[in-house]
């Protein structure tokens, strides 16, 4: 069925979880694959690409936008994340996006609903250390959200790297019936990771959030020079980051599969570079995939 790339039908509005089930079995009904794409608002090109990738690999694709208060620690951000549902209404009916599931805290978590998805391990290490709670509270919304929304695919970002894996491996041990798509992370011309809490930065702030990026282009640069050994590529990192930062949350090297830190005998040839790091108020996120040779030596050879 040709797509109405105009912007001219708005897309259906779903608020609650029973609606939703009803036009995702009448469109499954109709042998039509469906994307779903998370997102707690305050939409930018990052969530955008996502959208994008759904109209393109699906026949229908929801954008859900939902605060998911069980994700915020008692002291994070929830009260003033911001939300922007016309601009992100907008954005999404210019993209063709078919349909957005917007339901309301009470239709998420209804009196008296006390089920919680327990994560999976590699939810322990470092998001899991400095935000107590957050991936039950993720693991158990995107599940909630993969049963109103029964989807072919359901696509993230790697902007949230360890959110990816603890997404993937719950997918793995509940037998969700979803192909869970991860995709790259968009950034700013200047390097730095689109993000709904940039708009938190000052212009000054926003100048040092910059070292995220560097720091982790320098974390490459230091294992493709033969550095193999996390606890020094993780001192050099927060070195190059500390006159940026207010305060370091980490700023690590790790297995990309495991997020066990890196030995000098690791055998490791995915990586990934992690960083979380206070910029004024603001907790930055980002993060690096760095492919090794199998052998630090090779390209000598
Ligand atoms: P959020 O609204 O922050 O919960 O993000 C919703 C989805 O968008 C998650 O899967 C994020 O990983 C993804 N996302 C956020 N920022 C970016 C980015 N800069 N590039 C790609 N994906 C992103």
């Amino acid at each position: 069925m040709a797509r109405d790339t105009t912007g001219s039908s708005a897309p259906e509005v779903w608020t609650t979880v029973a609606q939703s089930q009803t036009r995702c079995g009448q469109l499954r009904t109709a042998g039509r694959s469906i994307g779903v794409v998370p997102t707690m608002g305050a939409l930018h090109d990052g969530h955008l690409s996502l959208v994008r990738a759904s109209l393109a690999q699906c026949d229908f694709s929801v954008a859900t936008i939902f605060v998911n208060p069980t994700q915020f620690g008692p002291h994070e951000d929830l009260r003033q994340y911001p939300r922007t549902w016309d601009a992100d209404f907008e954005q999404l009916s210019q993209l063709g996006v078919d349909a957005v599931f917007a339901p309301s805290v009470e239709e998420m978590y209804p009196e008296g609903a006390t089920t919680v998805v327990s994560p999976p391990e590699i939810a322990r290490p470092l998001e899991g250390k400095f935000r107590p709670g957050h991936f039950e509270g993720v693991a158990t919304i995107v599940l909630k959200l993969l049963l109103a929304i029964p989807a072919d695919r359901a696509f993230f970002g790697q902007k949230d790297y360890q959110q990816s894996l603890v997404v993937q491996a719950m997918v793995r041990d509940l037998n969700c019936p979803v192909q869970v798509e991860v995709l790259p992370i968009v950034r700013e011309p200047d390097g730095l990771a689109m993000s709904s809490r940039n708009r938190y930065l000052s212009p000054t702030e926003r100048e040092r959030a910059l070292a995220l990026y560097r720091t982790l282009q320098d974390a490459r640069k230091w294992l493709e020079q033969g550095e193999r050994c996390g606890e020094t590529l993780s001192r050099k990192m927060k070195a190059t980051l500390q006159p940026a930062a207010d305060s370091i949350d980490y700023a690590v090297v790790v297995d990309a599969q495991t997020l066990t830190t890196l030995t000098p005998l690791s055998t490791s040839t995915q990586v990934v570079a992690l960083i979380a790091a206070h910029v004024g108020t603001t907790r930055l996120i980002d993060n690096l995939l760095i492919s090794l040779p199998a052998s630090p030596n090779d390209s000598e050879t």
